[in-house]
C-alpha cells in the first residue's frame, strides 16, 4: 500500500533486538507478511522487511531490521545495525526467565549505540504459552515503567498484539518527528 501514487512520506528504521529464539523473526514475518512458522530457521538472509502504514493521512514505511543470528553472541550486533534507527523492539520470551533478565544488557547496548531519542517498546512474546509463563505481566510492566519503555505482550503464533505493538511504535515515532 502507500496510496495510489505510491508516494512515501516517511521511512522509519526499526530494529529488532533481544536474545536468540525469543521470536523476533516470527514477529516480523507476522507483521510484514502475516506468516508464522513453528520450525523457523535461525533467520532468513534478508536484512530488513518493510510494510507501509497510513498515519494521519501520511504514508509511513516501516523498515524493520532483523539480526541475522548475530544476537547469540553478546554485543555482536554492530553499530551499523543501529545506525539511523528511530525505533527498537526489545523482545523477550515470557516462558524463559533468562531472556527477560538480559533485557537490561540489551538496553545498555541500545543506549551505547543508538540515537538517544530512539523510541523503545518492550515485548513479551509467546503469550500463547500461558501455561509455561515464567515472567508475570506485572513484573515486566513495572520494569517498563521504570525505564520509560512502552510494553505489550504478543504472540506471533496467534497474532495477538502484533499489529498493535508495531502500530504503537510507529505512532510514537511519528509523534516524535512531528
Ligand atoms: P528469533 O531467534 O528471536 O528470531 O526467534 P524465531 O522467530 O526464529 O523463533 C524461535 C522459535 O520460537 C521458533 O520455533 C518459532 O516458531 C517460535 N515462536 C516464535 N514466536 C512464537 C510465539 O508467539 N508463540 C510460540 N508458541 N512460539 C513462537
Ligand atoms: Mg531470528
Amino acid at each position: 500500500y502507500g496510496g495510489a501514487s505510491g508516494k512515501v512520506d516517511y521511512v522509519f528504521k526499526v530494529v529488532l533486538i533481544g536474545d536468540s529464539a525469543v521470536g523476533k523473526s516470527q514477529l516480523l514475518a507476522r507483521f510484514a507478511r502475516d506468516e508464522f512458522s513453528l520450525d523457523s530457521k535461525a533467520t532468513i538472509g534478508v536484512e530488513f522487511q518493510t510494510r507501509t502504514l497510513t498515519i494521519e493521512e501520511k504514508s509511513v514505511k516501516a523498515q524493520i531490521w532483523d539480526t541475522a543470528g548475530q544476537e547469540s553472541r553478546y554485543r555482536a550486533v554492530t553499530s551499523a545495525y543501529y545506525r539511523g534507527a528511530v525505533g527498537a523492539m526489545l523482545v523477550y520470551d515470557i516462558t524463559k526467565r533468562e531472556t527477560f533478565d538480559h533485557i537490561p544488557r540489551w538496553l545498555e547496548e541500545l543506549r551505547a549505540h543508538a540515537d538517544k531519542n530512539i523510541v523503545i517498546i518492550l515485548i513479551g512474546n509467546k503469550s500463547d504459552l500461558e501455561d509455561q509463563r515464567a515472567i508475570p505481566t506485572e513484573d515486566a510492566k513495572e520494569f517498563a515503567e521504570k525505564e520509560g519503555l512502552f510494553f505489550l505482550e504478543t504472540s506471533a503464533l496467534n497474532a495477538t498484539n502484533v499489529e498493535n505493538s508495531f502500530n504503537t511504535l510507529m505512532m510514537e515515532i511519528f509523534n516524535t518527528v512531528n
